[in-house]
């Protein structure tokens, strides 16, 4: 059983505040639906998790099985079993995708490791998800489509194996036969797995698939509601602003102190 917990959270960029108080606890074999307008803080929230040192934390914590992951780089919380499949996947040229996935799970269990079944596991996980196998070994998503980078992220969730999976917009430039089975794929991992999910999305139609226990909507940098999956529909009908007027914002002046003080 594992979990994590993201405590009073506070973090901004270039002096703004992007989230504001920010509290979620996710478990193992739970999973958590993040819904909201634009620029709320998704994809911030969930690099910050990951380790992205562009943002800087002013207040609060994140604990890994109640031990804070804050100083940790983002390798030390990959090999606890953080990942993030990224809104917008980045390219790394020269560098195949086999390659670069041999040496994370290398890097992650060195005793454990064994080439020929973990090529035989790489190209079986590529045929589940339907991704051409010649993909293997092209460079990391240098010319994919929007699609094939979601589908890739997906690949390297299968291969690395773990606990908490943050999903930032995974449906995202997928067409409906993709979305199918991106999002069966996934449940299918999460049932088999146990692990935690926490899916960012704007749309239902990727929580056909994958099943959120608890959905929130994020406003402004912080959760102003949470339910269950009838909130999804509540959404779908009325759109964030409904909700969003009922979101008092909180003031930001403390936080304002403790950027003018440093
Ligand atoms: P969401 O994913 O909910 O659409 P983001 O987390 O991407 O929102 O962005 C939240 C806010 O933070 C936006 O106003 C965005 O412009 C700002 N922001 C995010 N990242 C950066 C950055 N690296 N530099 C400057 N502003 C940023
Ligand atoms: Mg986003």
């Amino acid at each position: 059983m594992h979990s994590l917990k993201i405590k009073d959270l506070s973090v901004c960029i270039d002096n703004k505040i992007i989230l504001n108080n920010f509290n979620l606890e996710i478990k193992s074999g739970e999973v958590h639906a993040i819904m909201g307008p634009n620029g709320a803080g998704k994809s911030t929230l969930s690099k910050v998790i990951m380790g992205d040192e562009n943002y800087k934390v002013i207040n609060g914590d994140i604990l890994f099985d109640d031990v804070s992951i804050l100083n940790m780089s983002v390798d030390e919380r990959s090999h606890l079993g953080i990942f993030l499949a990224m809104q917008s996947p980045m390219e790394i040229e020269g560098v195949s995708n086999a390659d670069f996935l041999r040496t994370a799970v290398f890097s992650k269990d060195q005793d454990n490791f064994k080439l020929l079944s973990f090529i035989k596991e790489l190209e079986n996980t590529a045929d589940k998800l339907k991704i051409n196998r010649d993909f293997i070994h092209r460079g990391v998503n240098e010319g994919f489509s929007g699609g094939e980078r979601k589908k890739n992220e997906v690949l390297q969730m299968y291969m690395l194996k773990p606990k908490i999976v943050l999903l930032d917009e995974i449906d995202s430039g997928l067409d409906v036969d993709s979305l199918k089975i991106v999002g069966q794929n996934i449940t299918s991992y999460q049932k088999d797995s146990k692990c935690a999910i926490l899916v960012i999305t704007h749309y239902q139609r990727l929580l056909d698939y994958i099943k959120p226990d608890f959905v929130h909507i994020m406003v402004n940098g912080t959760i102003v509601k949470s339910g269950d999956s009838s909130l999804v529909k509540e959404i779908e009908k009325n759109g964030y602003e409904k909700v969003e007027q009922k979101s008092e914002i909180t003031s930001t002046c403390i936080v304002k102190d403790i950027l003018n003080n440093e």
